[in-house]
């Protein structure tokens, strides 16, 4: 669970100064056993320092993590860290960084069991690494001990990656833009077997993506995040299907989907493209709601003050003035053309 955290880095800004990149501010989630909750967002809206800051790479400027309602990093820090490193399992983008290239699948997940098991016979150890490589459905696994991880595909090893996560038994998987760099083809095998972790061993799933239609096929729950912030959040339907946010609305008006049957016109509901422009810098925010300045809704009060919380059931809010002002309907009569 993360309870208001924020993330603030020093950074040289080229003149001999140091700037402060506000990557997330003020953000609040709890994942649960079972459940899997997608964190979508552009680049730069601070998806993956939220992951890191879960996995305790980093520690927040401000706000609390806590495991099971303990918090972590605070009380006998030591011990605490450990059962949450081992606990809080982070799979990466990049399965071709994420495995040392000299060593050997079996070498791979025998690390990651001794870690967590201490010492076995060499008996339990072989029969430990061939279950786990089976439970990721590297069957046999006597085609996979042996082979370094050049001789095997993406998706082969992100499965090894995966597999040794799950060596030290986590209760949390936070899956960093997993399948983006597979090849499209194995990527629905992928969320699958992410599925039936859930499913079957009841881990709690984080979700890292950009793509909002495999949060759609995966997820229980989507939290939309924009420049360091989280602007929306809800059941995967109820987001997907009647955002309450501009920006959401953007990424799924932008998002390919066999199930619409008519073409979207994004310049229609955000204006002419150029006008979208980028991503705010978050050296020096915009104030106010920090989508303002790409947003065709924007009043004056959203320039200068940030919007209040709409929470509209439970679980279901957006951040955005819209809906104090009565205007939220608005949102939904935008055109969309073919
Ligand atoms: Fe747009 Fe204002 Fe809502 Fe921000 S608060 S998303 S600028 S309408």
């Amino acid at each position: 669970e993360a309870i208001d955290v924020s993330k603030h880095f020093s950074v040289a800004n080229g003149i001999g100064d140091a700037a402060v990149v506000r990557a997330v501010e003020g953000v609040s989630l709890r994942l649960l056993p079972g459940r899997i909750v997608a964190v979508v967002g552009e680049s730069g809206s601070g998806k993956t320092t939220l992951a890191r800051l879960l996995a305790r790479f980093y520690e927040p400027t401000t706000g609390e993590i806590r495991l099971a309602g303990a918090p972590v990093g605070r009380t006998r820090r030591a011990r605490s860290e450990k059962t949450y490193r081992k606990a809080v399992q982070l799979i990466f983008q990049d399965p071709f960084g994420s495995l040392n290239p000299l060593h050997r699948v079996r070498h791979n997940l025998e690390r990651a069991i001794a870690l967590h098991h201490g010492r076995m016979s060499r008996q339990a150890r072989d029969e430990r690494v061939a279950s786990l490589l089976e439970r990721v459905s590297l069957v046999p696994a006597s085609d996979y001990l042996d082979k370094f991880p050049h001789e095997l595909s993406g998706g082969q090893r992100q499965r090894v990656v995966i597999a040794r996560a799950l060596a030290v038994e986590p209760r949390v998987l936070l899956g960093d833009e997993p399948i983006s760099m597979l090849d499209v083809s194995i990527r629905l095998e992928m969320l699958n077997l992410l599925d039936s972790l859930r499913r079957e061993e009841g881990l709690a799933i984080l979700y890292i993506t950009h793509d909002i239609a495999s949060a759609r096929y995966l997820c229980d729950d989507i939290v939309v995040m924009y420049a360091g912030q989280m602007v929306e959040a809800g059941p995967k339907d109820e987001v997907i299907s009647n955002p309450q946010h501009p920006y959401t609305k953007l990424l799924v008006e932008s998002s390919p989907d066999p199930h619409r049957d008519v073409a979207v016109d994004r310049e229609a509901i955000f204006g002419d493209a150029d006008e979208l422009g980028e991503p705010p810098s978050l050296i020096d925010p915009p104030t106010g709601c920090r989508f303002h300045p790409r947003c065709p809704f924007a009043m004056e009060r959203c320039r200068t003050t940030e919007p209040p919380r709409a929470v509209l059931a439970e679980g279901r809010w957006a951040d955005c003035w819209l809906h104090e002002v009565g205007r939220a309907e608005e949102l939904h009569e935008a055109p969309m053309t073919e």
